[in-house]
């Protein structure tokens, strides 16, 4: 193909996909409607962070939870760590909640509560990486950067057929979304890519008898849109064994607060042996007694390794001792306490056996 062939085309993809977000676009609480006015970029930096990994049907509850509650980026700086933490419960990655305040944080002290309007100040903020920088940029101040996400990766591989396996394959999408971004309208035209990624062209089945683009997709001319992007070879998950204690007493069960360090830092939680990513926990009790073991109560998925984990239950029938920086918390309210996925699974799964008992 000529260069002049090859501009003519990308300008087609650029005109092709900016069409079909002016009829197509998802309507989203943190979103503008094509061509209103740039969004809120408190708006558009929550949203950003909470979609990191989450789904967008996820995704929405929370963000109508968080600016209900915090609705300037000034109220959030201003929260309790452990109510931010209670309030993402559930979404997992909290290194990301941690952040989050973070970052806050330093947009009041260092920016008097606003955004940094550009790609580069905004990535020197705590938990924002190239493309949450890139994306807040384009979508809330109409800087022209370059925007890739997962869905764009995809849409983007599979247009040009890039065939360098990821993460190496990432600077060849990366040069191909510059290729076809706009000089104006950026931010209309990721989030174009995003929802043409989101809803046509799909992991699985793409649907390209639909997609505006089919002409000029080279994957579906060769015939094997599913095999872009390229990844690298599967590593198999470590997994570790854990366990849990289940401490009740009076209607009450006792919660601990997890190291400031580390994973789910700072979170409430059950009391457990010590595993962790590089090892097994222990299996030892916090305290000497009867206990009954169930094995293999909760599977976890972490990022780099898989959790198995026990619970074991405290069968005394006296006080036990307090744990320190342990709280007896009501057991009817344990909804309120904010606690990580993991242990909210071990959690329902001690209240359905005593249903069942
Ligand atoms: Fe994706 Fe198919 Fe469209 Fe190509 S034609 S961009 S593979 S949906």
């Amino acid at each position: 193909m000529t260069v002049e062939a090859s501009r003519a085309r990308e300008r087609r993809i650029t005109r092709e996909i900016s069409a079909y977000y002016v009829e197509n676009a998802r309507q989203l609480p943190w979103r503008a409607r094509p061509g209103a006015p740039a969004p809120d970029p408190y708006h558009v930096w929550l949203s950003e962070v909470m979609l990191q990994q989450t789904t967008v049907a996820a995704v929405k509850e929370y963000f109508a939870k968080f600016v209900s509650r915090w609705p300037t980026v000034t109220d959030l700086a201003a929260a309790d760590e452990a109510d931010i933490l209670a309030a993402w419960a559930g979404l997992g990655y909290y290194a990301r909640a941690r952040n989050l305040h973070k970052c806050a944080r330093e947009v009041v002290d260092s920016h008097g509560g606003q955004f940094p309007s550009t790609e580069n100040q905004l990535r020197a903020l705590p938990g924002i990486g190239d493309y949450t920088a890139a994306a807040i940029a384009a979508i809330a101040y109409r800087e022209r950067t370059v925007v890739v996400d997962a869905n764009i990766e995809r849409l983007v591989a599979r247009l040009f057929a890039i065939d360098t396996p990821l993460p190496k394959g990432k600077a060849a999408i990366c040069a191909a979304m510059d290729a076809i971004t706009p000089p104006q309208g950026v931010g209309d035209f990721a989030q174009a890519c995003m929802d043409m990624g989101a809803t046509i062209c799909t992991a699985r089945d793409p649907k390209c008898l639909l997609c505006p683009v089919q002409g000029d997709c080279l994957a579906l001319v060769q015939g094997r849109p599913e095999e872009f992007p390229v990844k690298p070879p599967k590593k198999s998950k470590s997994v570790r064994r854990g366990r849990f204690f289940w401490i009740e007493y009076n209607g009450d069960i006792l919660l601990v607060q997890r190291p400031g360090k580390g994973m789910l830092a700072g979170m409430r939680a059950l009391p457990d042996d010590g595993w962790r990513a590089g090892a097994d926990g222990d299996a030892v009790p916090p305290f000497p007694g009867e206990w009954q073991l169930h094995e293999a109560v909760v599977q976890h998925g972490f990022t780099h390794f898989a959790l198995s984990a026990d619970l074991a239950v405290w069968r005394g029938a006296r006080r036990p001792p307090d744990l320190p920086g342990a709280t007896w918390w009501p057991l009817d309210r344990i909804d309120e306490a904010g606690l990580p996925t993991l242990f909210g699974k071990a959690v329902r799964w001690k209240l359905a056996q005593e249903e069942m008992a």
